[in-house]
């Protein structure tokens, strides 16, 4: 799975920042009888159960100390019971990992209370393609994580997983509305905006994050988002206490990079055809060390210390999770 062009970037780009201590706050794990046949990624083990998977996360961070908290890749809704019960099981692998439940906005408050805790998770996943609203990228955040759920995660004192949609994410007025309102009125409730609050146009984040000042219970993880700026914009506009480190796994490792174009964004895999232009042939490396260095460039921008790159790669979501 490591390439030689890998391990090449992580000697030269990686080596010697990367700290001795690595949480993982956004990572998913998957058993194949959850998921659809078509969302089978060749070059990934079937099962992403406890033992591949800090296999997969030491890979990319060699010789570190890793933990994570990870959830169930997205699977159909009549899997969420075969798939949380799965994450559960990987979690109790090891003392330092927690786990979200993948949860429907259609479920009721009382048995999401009960579930979630039975497994021993620390709060839910919520995800824009189980709204019904068409198509699902449009929805708004009520539409996958509705009120009275985010009210039992704050009466549980639970963390939220929030993958924003809405072409514009946090540059949005309604996004930027329900995220205020659910921080504020449940203060309990501690919420995680996924990808660097997916600015994977960091634009978006240039505009929006000044509206999400002052909200003690909001945080953000970097994962998958290849963007330095990205990054930075949470570090200067909210504060690198706020942010953690992330490695979407499996996304990490594919081949490629999140690029910002325009007013939004694109993806670049192994099989895009753009790798042979310009009379050379590029060989792309893991999108996991492209996002490692997108990091990098923010803290060395921000002329973060090496204490705090070490709370945005550990001690941040050690305390988020009580590890
Ligand atoms: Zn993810």
């Amino acid at each position: 799975m490591i390439k030689p062009e890998d391990h090449d970037f992580f000697e030269k780009e990686l080596e010697s920042f990367l700290p001795d201590q690595i949480f993982d706050a956004h990572a998913h794990v998957w058993s194949h009888q959850n998921m659809l046949k078509n969302r089978t990624i060749k070059t990934l083990p079937r099962n992403g159960n406890f033992e591949e998977f800090s296999k997969m996360l030491q890979a990319l961070h060699p010789q570190r100390t890793c933990a994570a908290n990870v959830f169930h890749r997205i699977c159909p809704a009549e899997y969420f019971d075969s798939a949380n019960k799965w994450t559960s099981q990987q979690v109790k692998c090891d003392p330092n990992y927690r786990g979200l439940f993948l949860m429907s906005p259609d479920t009721d408050p009382e048995w999401l209370r009960k579930e979630v805790n039975r497994l021993g998770l620390s709060g839910l996943k919520c995800y824009h393609v189980y709204s019904k609203v068409n198509p699902t990228w449009e929805a708004e955040i009520p539409d996958y994580l509705p009120e009275r759920l985010v009210q039992v995660a704050h009466q549980e004192g639970w963390v939220i997983m929030l993958h924003m949609v809405r072409p514009r994410a946090c540059a949005d007025k309604g996004n930027l509305y329900w995220i205020r309102r659910y921080c504020e009125k449940y203060p309990n409730m501690k919420l995680i905006l996924a990808h660097s609050a997916r600015g994977f146009q960091p634009a978006h984040n240039l505009e929006g994050l000044s509206h999400l000042r002052g909200l003690s219970n909001l945080y953000f993880d970097t994962s998958a988002n290849c963007e330095p700026i990205a990054h930075q914009a949470i570090i200067r506009i909210i504060g690198h206490q706020k942010l953690m480190y992330g490695t979407d796994i499996p996304v990490s490792h594919l081949r490629g990079k999140s690029v910002s174009v325009g007013d939004t964004f694109l993806w670049l895999y192994e099989n895009s055809p753009v790798w042979g232009e310009k009379h050379q042939s590029i060989k792309p490396v893991l999108i996991g060390l492209e996002h490692l260095r997108s990091l990098k460039w923010a803290c060395w921008s921000e002329k973060l210390s090496d204490k705090q790159v070490e709370d945005i790669f550990w001690n941040n979501a050690a305390e988020l999770f009580g590890i």
